[in-house]
């Protein structure tokens, strides 16, 4: 959505075709985290007015080890940049609002969607749609169809390398609607697994535990949840805590993914189709937001001098900054999770490590510049 809105904005033609309908797009409760690249592409879309109204900007936030607090003061340690607090469910509707009014065209509930020829001169996609069988032919094709979407398929695997890390264990995640237990995310690091006290708004908090892939989600009772998030933050903050019904409960494993390149032809991928990281630090929706800004500036060229250099540059600009998120996701898991082989002395470099980013501003410095998101 965000590429079809930067396409419009330039005059080049773009349809998006979508699997699912709105309504259920909009439903899917996921990112909440937005960097200063994200912010900035929205404001430059014009679609910024309720983010700038109930986004919550932040300036730092917090790691914990086995409860002690560690504050990052992100703003000051990269001179000025923040996170914004918005959760992906408000960036869609952002979207699917601005594009009604500005004729960007969607085809919901488009099934069976193949795509053909993408190494030809003239590719093209076809789909079941209300109107039975539709085929769409165009100039490029990109794939944001996310992890499990065919577009990465239509690529032979012969021209495909892929990258893979599954982690030993989930989040398991609920939303509830209770005042956060602080005004800034909280990244727990406990001898009995991972917390992290995160939100959406003032009066709605979103929390994470660690936990093993085999576990049910019927065996945790809201109390559970909540008597375990106590001990992981620590009795400080535990005392802070307002517990309540949760309304979202749900578990989700964790993987670092890339695959290699992100164009073949005239198929282009980009997002959760080409990569994932796992949620620690945030990067997921921001890296698709990454991908896409250099792709509209890329076709931008294309249409405006003719020149190719910035598509066929594409994948391998947009794989230097995925490969540095891809390795702050991985070292931001491993520095806060328990990992079940760990012994003694893993146990022991990880807290020298949190230990050294809390008297290192040299340490902090380098979490908080990926944090906020490295620039395009
Ligand atoms: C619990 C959770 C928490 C997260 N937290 C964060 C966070 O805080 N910050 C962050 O940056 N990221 C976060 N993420 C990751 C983030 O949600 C994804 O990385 C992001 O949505 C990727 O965007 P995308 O456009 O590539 O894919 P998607 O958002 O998955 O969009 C792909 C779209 O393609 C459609 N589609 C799929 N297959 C087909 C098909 N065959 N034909 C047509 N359409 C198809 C899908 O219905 C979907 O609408 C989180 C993810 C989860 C699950």
């Amino acid at each position: 959505m965000f590429l079809a809105h930067l396409l419009n904005q330039a005059g080049i033609e773009a349809v998006v075709v979508e699997r699912k309908d709105r309504e259920y797009v909009e439903g899917r409760v996921r990112a909440g985290v937005l960097e200063q690249v994200t912010v900035d592409l929205m404001r430059r879309l014009s679609i910024s007015g309720r983010l700038d109204e109930i986004g919550l900007v932040h300036t730092g936030t917090n790691l914990s080890l086995d409860g002690r607090m560690i504050h990052i003061d992100m703003a000051s340690l990269t001179g000025g940049s923040t996170v914004t607090v918005y959760g992906q469910q408000e960036v869609m509707k952002d979207l699917f609002d601005a594009a009604e009014k500005r004729d960007v065209r969607v085809v919901w509930n488009a099934s069976d969607v193949t795509i053909q020829d993408a190494d030809s001169a003239r590719p093209n996609l076809a789909w079941h749609g209300e109107n039975g069988a539709e085929r769409l032919e165009c100039d490029f094709i990109v794939g944001c169809d996310g992890f499990h979407g065919v577009s990465r398929s239509a690529i032979p695997p012969r021209v495909q390398k892929t990258f893979e890390r599954v982690y030993p264990f989930g989040w398991l995640g609920i939303l509830a609607d209770v005042p956060p237990v602080d005004h800034e995310l909280i990244y727990a690091n406990h001898e009995r697994g991972f917390a992290l006290a995160s939100m959406r708004s003032p009066t709605r908090s979103r929390y994470y535990l660690q936990c093993g892939l085999d576990e049910e989600l019927a065996d945790w009772s809201d109390e559970r949840f909540w008597d375990e998030l106590a001990i992981r933050l620590g009795p400080d903050v535990a005392a802070r805590l307002t517990r309540g019904p949760s309304f979202e409960k749900s578990i989700a494993p964790l993987r670092s993914f890339v695959s290699e390149p992100m164009r073949w032809g005239r198929l282009f991928l980009a997002g959760d189709a080409a990569h994932i990281v796992p949620p620690t630090g945030a990067k997921g929706m921001n890296l698709a937001v990454s991908d896409v800004t250099m792709l509209g500036e890329a076709f931008e060229e294309f249409y405006r001098s003719g020149s190719t250099s910035g598509i066929d540059g594409y994948s391998s600009r947009a794989l230097a900054r995925v490969w540095k998120a891809e390795r702050f996701s991985w070292w931001f898991t491993s520095l806060t999770h328990r990992f079940p082989n760990m012994d003694g002395f893993d146990r022991r470099i990880q807290m020298a490590e949190i230990d050294y980013i809390s008297g290192s501003a040299a340490a902090q410095r380098a979490l908080a510049e990926n944090y906020v998101g490295l620039p395009l």
